[in-house]
């Protein structure tokens, strides 16, 4: 046993000879200097998301930006300027997830907003989970994020300190607030409209809300926001990057005959569902920054020994979007005003946390198409795709090659689900079925590619369309055959603006990093987006997300 010890001693001696030798040489590992360096973490991550916000909104609208918003973050950040989406469908739950999680639905599990439960056989909706109740309202907080099957950067972050440090998500949507939060998230909460009008939150996470949070919701802001009129910021004739305020491809407010300011949101709140009014307009983003300054004062985030997390997602951006579309006055002008949310986070941020204390990063969940009307009208190729033509032409396929119209159990976010106990009755084999059928659908008008699930399991796509389809594909969730409706292709109203595809319009978002340990700089390097994550887990020295496919983008870091 001593002659042990004595050996081990020598061993441990020698080693630590030859370390003394290795540093003579100045050949020193990366790791030892930033471990001698002495690391410190910043006191709070932010994540902001700004919902449907296209790259270009940062350039189009460039000179009406004050210096202190969106373009201090760009002259004084790292602005990554070629960051895309990597996957389809381009939907609201599954950017936040993906983004938070550092990998795409083929292993977050969040293949969409709403989808068919081939399991439960039902459509679902991503955060919906009857096993907790609303805490704050009568209604909307039965949710919990059990849907999304890896963690986010935010339950690393909390694993990393002993759950040590808050995670907290905020949003006027329910998806866009719980899902960034995370697993092991304090809180997350987000607006009830109708006749509510406040913050809420589920059981998920708490029995009662703060005394902080009812006191936000008692404090009438939502009123004071809705008694007003929505007028242009600046002189309307200013607004010169845009269409004309009355055109054909922007959709209405109820009680409204022309899509024109000004809006009196006291007169039309009657009829456009009370408080949910709040959500379609940019004060909407105005009430989430008042409820960000009310999180960070009321749960004392960024001013503990450890890292706090604050998730924000501002959705009215996306409301907008998708009534008055990507060209729009109204469009524009809550861009201006999202600006002024912008500066004053930055400017709360500087004040209660300290400039030297936080590190933030700003992205979108998704772009989006501009109305493929008007770029008709300019001679764009686009248009409508029909989903009641689809089907009807989907069952006259199935009737002629197999005899029957009850192969087909469900169609949604284009993707079809086989009914599988029919095709056993049957006796059909089921990747056949597939195949016919993705084979003979490519007829069908607006449809422009398509894949069986079967492929996309067993074929590796590394370009184009076909690979964001298979980073979107989940073995376990998604449908048996695929596709692709032709670009700039909308299942959609003829009036405004949606997303969802694998096209760059869809795709492509900002992403610009800000605050302590991040360097001043802009780039055209392509990123996916799910390389924040890794950035983030790789700043934070943290373990990665366990799902984690993305790479850290180093050029940001300093
Ligand atoms: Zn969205
Ligand atoms: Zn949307």
């Amino acid at each position: 046993m001593k002659k042990l010890l004595f050996l081990l001693v020598l061993s441990i001696s020698f080693s630590q000879c030859i370390a003394v030798k290795s540093k003579k040489t100045t050949i020193v590992p990366a790791s030892n200097s930033i471990i001698e360096k002495e690391f410190k973490r910043p006191k709070l991550i932010v994540g902001i998301v700004v919902d449907q916000m296209r790259y270009d909104y940062l350039i189009k609208f460039y000179n009406k930006y004050g210096e202190n918003g969106f373009k201090k973050l760009m002259k004084q950040g790292y602005n990554l300027e070629n960051v895309h989406y990597n996957y389809i469908p381009t939907y609201t739950a599954v950017g936040h997830t993906s983004i938070y999680t550092g990998t795409t639905p083929t292993n977050h599990g969040i293949i969409s907003n709403n989808w068919y439960d081939k399991y439960e056989k039902k459509s679902i909706y991503c955060v919906d989970d009857k096993n907790y109740k609303t805490v704050g309202a009568s209604t909307g907080g039965e949710k919990s994020p059990y849907r999304m099957l890896t963690t986010t950067v935010s339950d690393q972050l909390r694993l990393a300190q002993n759950m040590k440090g808050k995670s907290i998500g905020i949003s006027i949507k329910d998806r866009s607030a719980i899902l960034p939060a995370g697993h092991t998230a304090n809180a997350a909460y987000w607006f009830e409209g109708g006749d509510e009008g406040k913050f809420i939150s589920s059981t998920f996470y708490m029995n009662e809300l703060p005394k902080w949070v009812s006191d936000f919701n008692n404090n009438g802001k939502a009123n004071e926001y809705l008694n007003q009129t929505w007028n242009t910021y600046y002189d309307i004739n200013s607004y010169t990057e845009t269409l004309p305020d009355n055109n054909n491809y922007e959709g209405l407010f109820k009680g409204k005959e022309t899509p024109t300011f000004p809006y009196n949101l006291a007169e039309l709140r009657k009829l456009n569902g009370n408080y949910s009014l709040l959500k379609a307009i940019p004060f909407g983003n105005s009430i989430v920054t008042d409820f960000a300054e009310a999180t960070i004062i009321g749960e004392n985030l960024g001013m503990s020994n450890f890292t706090d997390f604050l998730a924000i997602s501002y959705s009215s951006t996306d409301y907008v979007g998708h009534q008055f579309g990507v060209d729009a006055k109204e469009l524009e002008d809550t861009y201006i005003r999202m600006d002024k949310e912008i500066e004053r986070l930055i400017l709360l941020l500087d004040t209660k946390v300290g400039k030297e204390n936080y590190t933030l990063f700003l992205t979108a969940d998704h772009a989006a198409v501009e109305v493929p009307a008007y770029l008709n009208s300019l001679k764009i190729p686009g248009g409508y795709f029909n989903d009641d033509e689809f089907k009807t032409n989907l069952d006259k396929i199935t009737l002629e090659r197999f005899n029957s119209t009850e192969l087909i159990e469900n169609i949604s976010n284009y993707q079809i689900y086989l009914n599988k106990e029919k095709i056993k009755e049957l006796k059909l084999d089921a990747n056949y079925v597939s195949q016919v059928i993705a084979d003979e659908i490519l007829n069908i008008n607006n449809v422009y590619k398509t894949v069986t699930g079967h492929t996309l399991q067993t074929t590796n796509f590394d370009l184009g369309v076909l690979q964001t389809l298979q980073n979107g594909y989940n073995q376990k969730f998604s449908g048996d055959v695929l596709f692709v409706p032709n670009p700039t292709t909308i299942s959609y109203d003829k009036t405004g603006s949606t997303h969802g595809s694998g096209y760059s319009y869809d795709t492509h978002v900002p992403l610009i990093f800000y605050g302590n340990g991040i360097k001043k700089g802009q780039s055209d390097n392509y990123y996916p987006i799910i390389d924040i994550a890794p950035t983030l887990t790789s700043f934070l020295k943290i373990a990665q997300t366990n799902g984690n496919t993305g790479k850290p983008i180093i050029e940001v870091l300093e």
